[in-house]
This record gives C-alpha cells, structure tokens and sequence, in this order.
C-alpha cells in the first residue's frame, strides 16, 4: 500500500484499494480537520451502492445524513488522535439501505508525523451479528467500569432485587454471598443494620427512594459503626422510552478523604511550636465570641500577653533557647484556662486569650494568676536553666464597642501600658472615655 502515502489522483487509489478483496475506501483529512471521501473500490461500490465517479473528492457531510456522518467522522478522528490503526462496528444509512459493517482504518502520516490519510476496510455483517457485536462491546464496558470503579455499586431492578454488584461493594458492605446470589433485595438491607450508626434512618431513607423512583440523592453521608464514612449517590434507572429498570447505589468510602480533611484544617489553625491556635483561628473565635456576647448581652474578656526582653533570651540562650521558653510558657498556661476559653500565638512572642462568659475583675485575677505562674516556672534548655516574665493587657467588651477588634487594641495598650510600669505584671484597659470615643 506504499502507493497510498504518495498518490494525489483519486483513479490511482482507487486503483490501488481494487486489489483489496474486501470493500475498502481511503479518506483525506483536511488541514482544518475535515474528512474528504478520496476512493472507494468496486467492493465496496457493490455493498454500498455508492459510485466512486460520483463520491470521490466530496466532503463526508454531503454523502451521508447528518447523523451518519458525525458518527462516521468521530471515528475518523479517533483514529487520526490515537495515529494507530482502529477497530469498530458502525451502521450507516446508504442508498442500499441500513448497513452493517465491521470497519478498520489505518492511518497513514506525512514526514512530519501528521495523519494526512486513512485507509478504511469493511466487512458488512448482518444486523443479528452487529446486534451480538454491540451487546458483546457494551457488556465489556460495562464490566469494566463495574470492576475499575472506586464505587462500591449496586444495580436493583424493578421490584428492588439485586441485579449486579461490583467486588468494590462487597469490600465496603459485609453482606451474606448467599442474599446476594438470591438477590434478597431485603434482606441485604436487613443484613447491613449491624454496620451503622443509624440504621433506622438508613433504611427508612432506603424505602422512600425506593418509592420514589425519580429521586435523586447526591453524596448522602452514611457513617458506620466501626469509623468510616461512605457518600452515598443514587438514582432510578429509566431508558428513553420512559421503562423504568430499576435503581443504581453508587457508595464512596470517603474516611481517609475526611480526615485528611480535618488534620490540614487543624494545621491551618495551629501553631505548630507551642500547639496553640494561631493568629487566624483566634480572630476567629474572637468575631463569633463577640456576636454571641452581643446577642445575649454576656461579658468576654480578652488578655494579651508579651514575653518581656525576649530578645536578650534569644541572645542568651539561643534561638533554641527562646523556643523552649515559648513551649514553657504555652505548657503552663493551658491548664489554667477552661476548655471553653481560646489560647492563641499572635505572632513572635506575643499570645492572646478569650475568655467568653467572663468580667473584667475576673479577668484580671486569671491574668495575674498567669503571670505568676510563669514567673515561678523555669524554662530548660540545653541543659541551661532560665526564668522568664510575662506582661499581660487586660479589657472587657463594653457596650459601645462595634467590632472586636477594638476591644482586642486596648487590651493592646493596657499591655504596653504593662510594659511602661516594669514588666512582669498586668494592667487592666479601662473603658474609653467620652472623648476618647470622639476621637476615634
Ligand atoms: P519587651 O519586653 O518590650 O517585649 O522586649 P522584647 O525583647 O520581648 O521585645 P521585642 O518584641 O522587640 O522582641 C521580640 C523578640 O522575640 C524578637 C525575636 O527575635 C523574638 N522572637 C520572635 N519569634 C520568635 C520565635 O519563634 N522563636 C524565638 N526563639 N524567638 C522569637
Ligand atoms: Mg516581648
Ligand atoms: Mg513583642
């Protein structure tokens, strides 16, 4: 077939694909993508009924109805994607009649490695051995999409026995071989109680789609006894003509997924040297603490906390030095607080604490309690022993306060103020005055 790679002139292929026993016909693909008929050989003129003297040198989409011929050019395209021979059944609407045919093309490729030319050989088939093809194909797809896919899936039919389930179901569900094989529809569902948290609601949410055959349901959670978790998608089965056939489970072990989930969450609002929430996670906490304080007009108080002469630790002790003094101070004031209070890193050396449900003096009495207890601590590193001081910043939400922020910026300046007076010690935000209230 050298002949085909060279020959422009539709009389020489033609010339060339008549040696062929078999109906054969040569394509040329376009430069915008186009498929033109170039030859077809007496074979295929007598099966086919088209003439090549009429055919050759016309565009697919004048010789076939429109139909035919998308589905005919996608397999031409398929080929020419893949630059690899094809094999496929097709049925194609010719002045004979409905045809079936089993059909090869190979592609053929200029120097530049681009399919310019495809060389198609068909045998027709009769529409029972097409019909067989095609179940055979879809029968095959089916299978593997049933046995590749990560879904556990389960087909039932009309009347909700089993039809089909794939391995992938079985690892997820633990149900007896002998109710599958029987395809006890009821008695899996029955079988499955065991395995979840709530079966009640599984079952009943079960029936109703079974009642229901048009529902849908779209990544419903189903969480089992022993920790996993499964999506659950599903939907009732009804060909064009309207038949309804039954309903396809489609259940996705979605375990991993979530907890990996959780822990990248817990990582975004974590310091990772102290283990305290940081900056992001505590701003948070502080916007919902303070709508909720709002709403059920609640005291919250906010500490802010500064390592005092932190750099001369640093240049003491190290950076290593400096690190375990945060790790230190984070570890003794954690048990201090309540599991409802919120414990952040701002940033540097410098942590905040939210204390919903909480005043003021109460407030304060917490704050100085901490500052004596790291006061009292001694930090280890390097076989080196160290003390170190805290000075904290303390105010309460008052009423005119429109954002929390603000709040968090005089418990700011108490804590500068903090500093000011000697460090190691605590200082109480009054509110602002009148003023001050002006002036901001
Ligand atoms: P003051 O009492 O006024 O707060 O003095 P200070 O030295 O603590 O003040 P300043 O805020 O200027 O210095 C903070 C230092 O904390 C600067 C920086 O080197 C150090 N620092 C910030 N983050 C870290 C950290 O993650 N590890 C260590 N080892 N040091 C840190
Ligand atoms: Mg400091
Ligand atoms: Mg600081």
């Amino acid at each position: 077939m050298k002949g085909l790679l060279e020959s422009r002139d539709s009389t020489e292929l033609r010339r060339i694909i008549d040696q062929l026993g078999i109906a054969a016909f040569v394509i040329d693909v376009d430069n915008d993508g186009g498929f033109h008929l170039a030859a077809i050989n007496e074979r295929h003129e007598q099966l086919s009924g088209m003439r090549h003297a009429e055919s050759a040198g016309r565009r697919i989409e004048e010789l076939l109805p429109s139909e035919s011929a998308s589905r005919v050019c996608e397999n031409y395209l398929r080929c020419v994607r893949q630059r690899a021979p094809i094999d496929y059944q097709e049925s194609l609407e010719l002045p004979v009649g409905t045809t079936y045919w089993q059909t090869s093309l190979v592609p053929y490729m200029n120097a530049a490695g681009k399919v310019f030319r495809l060389l198609g050989t068909a045998l027709e088939i009769s529409p029972a051995v097409y019909l067989e093809l095609q179940t055979r194909y879809q029968d095959t797809l089916l299978s593997a999409y049933l046995e590749e896919s990560p879904d556990g899936i389960l087909v039932v039919d009309a009347d909700n026995r089993i039809k089909t389930w794939n391995r992938r179901f079985l690892e997820i569900w633990s149900i007896p071989d002998g109710v599958m094989t029987a395809g006890d529809g009821a008695g899996a569902l029955e079988s499955v109680r065991g395995q979840l948290k709530d079966p009640d609601q599984f079952i009943s949410r079960v029936l109703d789609l079974y009642e229901h055959l048009d529902k849908e349901e779209r990544g419903y959670r189903v969480e089992m006894r022993d920790g996993r978790v499964c999506e659950r998608h599903s939907r009732g089965l009804r060909d064009p003509q309207g038949t309804y056939w039954g309903r396809i489970w489609f259940y996705r072990d979605v375990t991993a997924h979530e907890q990996m989930t959780a822990q990248l969450e817990q990582y975004a609002r974590t310091d990772m040297l102290t283990h305290t929430e940081n900056r992001r996670a505590f701003m948070e906490a502080l916007r919902n603490e303070f709508s909720r304080a709002r709403r059920y007009a609640h005291p919250l108080t906010v500490l802010m906390i500064d390592l005092d002469r932190f750099k001369s630790v640093n240049d003491k002790y190290g950076h290593e030095g400096g690190d375990a003094a945060l790790k230190a101070f984070a570890h003794t004031v954690r048990p201090l607080l309540r599991d409802t209070d919120r414990f952040a890193r701002m940033g540097g050396e410098e942590f905040a604490v939210l204390l919903p449900e909480t005043g003021l003096e109460e407030g304060r009495k917490l704050a100085e309690r901490l500052r004596a207890e790291v006061a009292g601590m001694t930090v280890e590193s390097r076989l080196e022993y160290f003390k170190v001081t805290v000075s904290i910043g303390v105010a309460e939400l008052q009423p005119d306060e429109v954002d929390a922020e603000e709040t968090l910026n005089r418990a700011d300046k108490a804590l500068y103020a903090a500093k000011h007076g000697g460090r190691n010690r605590v200082s109480v935000a009054s509110a602002k005055t009148p003023s001050e209230r002006d002036a901001s």
